[in-house]
């Protein structure tokens, strides 16, 4: 399984690389040009270009200011633009509305002021795309107003094209690599499903939830969802955040309950188990874009998800330390994404670096995971199946030790009556009951050892075959279980082989050993009845032979119990013909 596993995933990989060298950004992809400039202001209708704020633009910085109502970020055109460029794409965030203005060199400009509704989603990836008014050849500057924008990426992110960068030859490249990661990520759902049914853990549908999770997240902040259903953006935006949050919880979920028992500490293991009712309630607050929050500009998320990442990345190495093996699977699955979010966070939250989006380490970190996880689910199943393979072969052994009587390696009693009634079914409908003549006595005269021997002996003279099961019962004491034809007469050679046997087998006795039997053929219709029933009749037989003389059979057939009779004398004489021998004195 895990090699089928690795060796799909190398030819998809290679399939990937065959695909993602092809072609490159072609020059009629047209220019893109990025932020100029950034400023803050108030929301003022009559300067939308943010002309009147002077010294407070800042163009030594790429970090877009929040800290008043509108957002202003300011491209510069070159004089000798080919293409000029017609759509501005950023990347989702919440904004009142947008108002892009193009500045010409004689100071003439031309506005217009759209709402998020206005704007269309590109699958560029996450971001969207708004038209620009009329950029000639004469124009300056384009400047992008966001009002009361929260998160500080979609400033810092604007470019302008002059095409969708969506239809680029390298995006539909991109789009194909992504569209076949896809699939690569959904396969192990099939291997889970096959899992699952084998072995009821609880890890693997986690692990299917966080691939679920992963499919939609991949399918949403790609864009490629947009190829087939054009969200608008707040849905789209909606739609990213609960992928991630969904994502992140069912992956520390999965972390927690794939790592072997006893390779977390109960403090990191319960934390463990608050961390993704953590992420999910920063995710629902940060999905909610509550207004007080709106300030921070996304460090929210960002903030509240680093704990997420550090308490993870304790308990995997700390898993790994105390030897975990799944741990290491998930250290090397996880660590691409983990460089992937650190870094986004770092730069989104440390001043002077502008966010880095990373968007191919993501998809290939993703892939990473998904890839390790799915061997690292098979190397669990196995060990787990292993274990619970190797459980039950023990507990077989120790049933079977357990029906066994040491001694004489015969079955016991417990062997025989919880399976008595199957072995009627299957012909067994002869019963004798044996028990040693005079054993005490040999014990007495020849010591405990030598009554062993006798003991063993007359186990060895049972014979026991096919046909005919031998139970120890307890003490001197045995049964005989038959079936075919000619029961009785087999049961009454093994009875009258125990003093030949032991005779041969042990020696220093000096008198013959024998053995008393009491003999219970049940013929028919006596279905459902204990074994108990049928044992208390076959003893009072073998208590018959002993009280007539010891070393002789006592046999009944029985048909009914409704006229079970009280002693051998009330057999009728057809019992009478079946029982083989009724006096051997
Ligand atoms: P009877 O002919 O009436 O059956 O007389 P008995 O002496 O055979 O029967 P009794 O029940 O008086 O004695 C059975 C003895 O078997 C008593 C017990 O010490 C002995 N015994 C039971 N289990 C073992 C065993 O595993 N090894 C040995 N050596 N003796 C055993
Ligand atoms: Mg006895
Ligand atoms: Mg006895």
């Amino acid at each position: 399984m895990g090699q089928g596993i690795i060796r799909f995933c190398i030819s998809m990989v290679a399939l990937l690389l065959f695909v993602g060298s092809g072609g490159s950004a072609c020059a009629a992809d047209g220019p893109v040009l990025s932020p100029h400039c950034f400023a803050s202001g108030v929301m003022d209708v009559t300067d939308p270009a943010g002309e009147s704020l002077g010294s407070s633009w800042n163009c030594q910085t790429r970090r877009a200011p929040l800290d008043m109502a509108r957002t202003y970020v300011r491209f510069k055109l070159s004089d000798d633009m080919q293409n000029p460029p017609s759509l501005l794409v950023a990347r989702l965030g919440r904004f009142e509305q947008l108002t892009l203005t193009v500045v010409d060199d004689d100071g003439a400009w031309r506005s217009k002021t759209m709402l998020p509704g206005d704007m269309k989603a590109t699958a560029k990836g996450p971001y969207f795309k708004a038209e620009l008014p009329e950029v000639t050849a004469d124009s300056r500057y384009v400047v992008a107003a966001f009002d009361r924008l929260n998160h500080r990426a979609t400033a810092e992110t604007a470019q302008l094209y002059s095409i969708d960068p969506a239809f680029t030859v390298a995006r539909q490249r991109d789009l194909i690599v992504i569209a076949i990661i896809l699939g690569m990520l959904l396969m192990p759902l099939a291997f889970n499903a096959a899992f699952y049914r084998v072995l009821r853990e609880d890890f693997i549908l986690w692990h299917s939830m966080m691939i679920g999770a992963f499919a939609l997240l991949v399918g949403v902040r790609s864009g490629l969802i947009n190829l087939f259903y054009s969200l608008d953006l707040m849905t789209w935006r909606t739609m990213l955040i609960w992928g991630l949050g969904l994502a992140a919880a069912a992956g520390v979920r999965f972390i927690h309950k794939v790592i072997e028992p006893g390779n977390l500490d109960p403090l990191t293991s319960r934390l463990m188990a608050i961390l993704p009712v953590w992420t999910l309630a920063i995710t629902g607050i940060h999905a909610a874009d509550i207004k007080p929050l709106q300030s921070l500009g996304g460090d929210f998320h960002s903030i509240g998800m680093a704990p997420v990442i550090i308490i993870c990345v304790w308990a995997l190495s700390s898993a790994l330390w105390r030897g975990s093996r799944a741990a290491r699977y998930q250290v090397i699955g996880w660590t691409p994404l983990l460089v992937t979010f650190s870094a986004q966070i770092v730069t989104q939250l440390l001043p002077g670096f502008s966010p880095v989006e990373w968007l191919l380490m993501f998809y290939l970190g993703i892939l990473a995971e998904a890839v390790a996880t799915a061997l690292g689910v098979a190397d669990r199943f196995l060990d787990l199946k292993r274990q619970r393979d190797q459980a039950r072969v023990q507990a077989r052994t120790a049933e079977s030790e357990a029906e066994r009587d040491p001694l004489t390696g015969l079955m016991n009693r417990r062997a025989l009556e919880p399976r008595f009634e199957a072995l009627r079914a299957k012909g067994f409908s002869t019963l004798a009951l044996l028990d040693l003549d005079n054993f005490k006595r040999i014990n007495d005269d020849f010591g405990h050892a030598m009554g062993d021997k006798v003991l063993c002996a007359a186990a060895e003279a049972l014979a026991p075959g096919d046909d005919v099961l031998a139970i120890r019962m307890g003490g001197e004491e045995f049964a005989l279980l038959l079936r075919g034809p000619h029961a009785a007469q087999r049961a009454e050679m093994r009875r009258e082989a125990i003093s030949r046997h032991v005779a041969m087998q042990v020696q220093g006795l000096d008198r013959m050993v024998t053995a008393s039997m009491g003999l219970l053929e049940i013929t028919e219709g006596l279905g459902d009845l204990p074994f108990d029933e049928f044992y208390l009749r076959a003893d009072r037989l073998l208590y018959e032979a002993k009280e007539n003389g010891r070393n002789r059979t006592m046999a009944e057939a029985i048909r009914q119990f409704a006229h079970r009779p009280r002693s051998a004398d009330r057999r009728s004489g057809e019992d009478r013909r079946n029982a083989p021998r009724i006096d051997a004195a």
